[in-house]
């Protein structure tokens, strides 16, 4: 065994999504942790677009796979775009493929042609249903018939059934579960090509893991049940069985499967609510694994070297989103001014803020992220604490002005002070600003969060905001005067009235 994989052949993933809606995160983890094994046995990731059932097929959908995985960096060898010498890697146009390979097993006794009617397969279901019938499913009708196994043609209009051994077990070392197996008599057989011509998922996906020399499978731990039909048609061909890692399934904090009534379960909507894709990758792979058991950030090169497959823990792991929220807040305080300007700039410029009137510029963003750094979870988090910097207008009333302990009078004494002094300014920095915004304080003596609390009011309509001497910076003199001014009338309004 080499490096924990059963099988010693070139490391080659697979990720293998139905373009049936927005990649689910479970999904996404899952291509993750191929990208991951890729990358760590210098192997390769392919995406191979399984799309055999075409009523589910969703416009669109593989453009959301391809902008989910290359958000995260995860990027691929093959397919989604990308030739190789193993393509097509769309199913649906390896058709061909797939009826050479069904014909193959019809003339070897392995598969044959069922033309049973929905009404008959109904029939026999309900019998069994009534007789409680250990085994459920098809009867083997066609199976009898020798004519059945001539050559197959789309033209027939029936389907396909493999012929699935009626003794024995399908045994496999899973990679996550270890020994796992079934009873081969309790499987049906089951149909591989569809009336439409189109293979089932069990039959595509096997005949393009083997053609693709794929030799680690990794799945959602829902694909469990169909191991046993996979096993079996690897064997009818006589082919190696790869390695196969069944990973649990993303569970909500009520433990049942992550899903939308729970909150975002798509990638691209964690994109949208301001996740870093570091923090989303360092969170989805300590969901059932762990380093040490105590190790919670850990860098993308790290998880290349230390993560092991066989180490994911075999139950379901609860999406903790509080916890991400705490991940993704310590990777946004990680990052230096600059580098968090232009990924604030990049993901305003995606997703416009509404309560902005005009956008920040990158330059302006490099002083007020480091403000404002230490108390985000998100990005989208940013919007709210600097909005007042980058609208037109600011509302709030004169009671808002008035501070706890404080009154009208003394209100309006801060603000004209303040516009007063300020005015003055030689140079408009948050030095100066700070200087003689505390000089004032110190003549008045009063209590600085007083009247501080009026002046921040006066220029931000918030009650908190980034530490306010170097907003008053950003917002540059005009502004801060202007602000302030607006403010001593309402309250000199207010006053006379
Ligand atoms: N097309 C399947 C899915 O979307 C892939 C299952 C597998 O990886 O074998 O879940």
């Amino acid at each position: 065994m080499r490096n924990n994989l059963n099988s010693d052949k070139r490391v080659r993933v697979r990720y293998a999504p139905s373009p049936t809606g927005e990649p689910h995160v479970g999904n996404i983890r899952t291509a993750l942790f191929d990208w991951i094994i890729a990358k760590k046995f210098s192997g390769d990731f392919i995406v191979r677009v399984e799309d055999t059932d075409q009523d589910r097929k969703v416009d669109g959908a593989i453009d959301l796979q391809k902008s989910s995985l290359m958000w995260l960096g995860l990027e691929w060898d093959e397919g989604l775009g990308k030739e190789g010498q193993y393509g097509p890697y769309v199913q649906s146009e390896r058709l061909d493929i797939y009826l050479e390979h069904v014909n193959f097993l019809i003339s070897n006794d392995k598969a044959y042609k069922c033309f049973c009617t929905p009404e008959r397969l109904e029939e026999v279901r309900k019998q069994q249903r009534e007789s409680k019938s250990e085994i459920v499913g098809y009867d083997g009708f066609c199976r009898q018939k020798q004519e059945n196994y001539s050559t197959y043609h789309v033209s027939d209009g029936c389907v396909v059934r493999f012929k699935m051994p009626q003794n024995g077990e399908s045994t496999l070392n899973d990679l996550v579960r270890n020994q796992i197996t079934f009873e081969n008599r309790l499987i049906e057989d089951f149909v591989i090509i569809k009336s439409d011509g189109f293979p089932t998922y069990h039959f595509a996906s096997v005949i393009d893991d083997h053609l693709m020399e794929i030799s680690l499978i990794v799945r959602g731990e829902e694909w469990l049940s169909s191991l046993p039909r996979h096993i079996q048609i690897h064997q009818a061909f006589d082919w190696d069985i790869p390695d196969f890692a069944h990973i649990p399934t993303i569970l909500a904090p009520d433990k049942t499967k992550l899903s939308k009534r729970h909150g975002a379960t798509s990638v691209l909507e964690f994109k949208k609510e301001g996740y870093l894709p570091e923090a989303m990758i360092n969170f989805l792979c300590l969901l059932g694994w762990s380093i040490d058991g105590e190790q919670e950030l850990i860098s993308i090169d790290d998880l290349i070297q230390k993560f092991n497959i066989t180490e994911l823990s075999p139950s379901g792991s609860v999406f903790d989103k509080n916890k991400l929220n705490w991940m993704n807040g310590q990777y946004i305080k990680r990052k230096t001014p600059s580098q968090l300007a232009k990924i604030l700039y990049n993901f305003w410029v995606e997703f416009p803020p509404e309560s902005f009137d005009f956008t920040p510029s990158q330059k302006d963003l490099e002083i007020i992220a480091p403000l404002i750094s230490e108390r985000l979870k998100t990005l989208r988090e940013a919007e709210e604490w600097i909005a007042f910097l980058y609208k037109n207008h600011i509302s709030y009333t004169v009671d808002d002005l008035i501070q706890k302990k404080s009154d009208i009078h003394l209100t309006n004494l801060f603000i004209e002070k303040t516009l007063n002094s300020l005015n003055g300014l030689q140079k408009f920095d948050s030095d100066s600003i700070e200087k003689h915004l505390r000089d004032l304080i110190n003549e008045l003596e009063v209590k600085p969060g007083m009247f501080l609390g009026t002046i921040r009011m006066a220029t931000s309509g918030q009650k908190v905001s980034p530490p306010l001497f170097e907003s008053l910076e950003i917002l540059g003199r005009v502004k801060t005067i202007n602000l302030l001014k607006q403010a001593d009338h309402m309250i000199k309004q207010s006053i006379n009235a």
